[in-house]
Formats: C-alpha cells, sequence, structure tokens
C-alpha cells in the first residue's frame, strides 16, 4: 500500500482497505470495528491463560510435568526426592498458588485411576490399593506441597 495516499491523521481500513480516520472506532464504509483487532490481540496476550500456554511466567502444566518427572527421577530419594520435584515444579509453575495446584493435581489423578482401574476388576482390592495409593500418593504429595510452596515463593 503506497504510503503517500493517506495523511498523518488517516489510516487504511483493516477490513475493506478504505481510507478512513486514524482514530476512527467504526470504519463508516463497512462498519467494521476498527479498533477491534489489535485490542483483542493485547487482550489475549495479557491472559493467564496465553501465559500458560506459552510458558511465559509459569504454568501449572509445566509444573505438573517437571513434579511428575522429577518423582519418578528421584524416587529412590526419600523425602528430599519430592521435595526437590516440589521446588522445581512450583518455580516452574510461576507461583505458591499454582505450585500447590500443580503437586495435588497428579496425586489426584494418579488416585482416581488406580481407584477406577482395579476398582472395574475387582472391586474389593480395588478400594483397598485406591485408599492405598491415596495414602502414599498423599504423603508424597504433602512434601511436594511443602517443596511447591518454597519453589513458589522464589520463583
Ligand atoms: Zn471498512
Amino acid at each position: 500500500m503506497p504510503e503517500n495516499d493517506i495523511s498523518e491523521d488517516e489510516q487504511y481500513c483493516p477490513s475493506c482497505g478504505e481510507i478512513i480516520k486514524r482514530n476512527a472506532v467504526i470504519c463508516p464504509e463497512c462498519g467494521v470495528s476498527v479498533e477491534e483487532i489489535p485490542s483483542m490481540e493485547e487482550r489475549v496476550r495479557d491472559t493467564s491463560e496465553y501465559k500458560s500456554r506459552n510458558g511465559n511466567g509459569g504454568s501449572i502444566g509445566a509444573g505438573v510435568g517437571w513434579m511428575i518427572l522429577l518423582s519418578i527421577l528421584l524416587f529412590w530419594l526419600p523425602i528430599l526426592g519430592p521435595l526437590i520435584a516440589g521446588f522445581v515444579g512450583g518455580r516452574k509453575a510461576g507461583g505458591v498458588v499454582n505450585g500447590i495446584l500443580a503437586a495435588l493435581l497428579p496425586a489426584i489423578i494418579i488416585a482416581v485411576i488406580v481407584s477406577v482401574t482395579f476398582g472395574l476388576i475387582a472391586p474389593i482390592i480395588g478400594a483397598i490399593l485406591g485408599a492405598v495409593t491415596m495414602v502414599v500418593v498423599g504423603v508424597q504429595s504433602l512434601i511436594l506441597v511443602i517443596g511447591a510452596v518454597i519453589g513458589g515463593a522464589t520463583a
């Protein structure tokens, strides 16, 4: 588009291409909101949803991933293993609240999966296994949460 065709206080309508006033909110030619397109992008950019998708400023998803990964890698290390996993996950989650959510989410998911899976095959064993898993994962999560709070606070 040739720049010299429009003056300082004019712009091209992003919808129909008509020359309109720069401070116009709605194009008088096609009626499309001129301000809509850039402001919508900025609004999306500002939401935490966008941030979590792109990993800017931490996300619960990243925190969960790191906690699961480090919990598996450091399973042989009692107390300190989940503490490190929680700390790193909490930092990746980007905050104390996100860190706690990231620490509890996998535990709840694992306990539900174990209860449901074994519950379908053998209801009584499933219930016992579910409860045992809940306790084991719960203890692990408690340490994870402590690590996540420290990690989240220093994120
Ligand atoms: Zn227009």
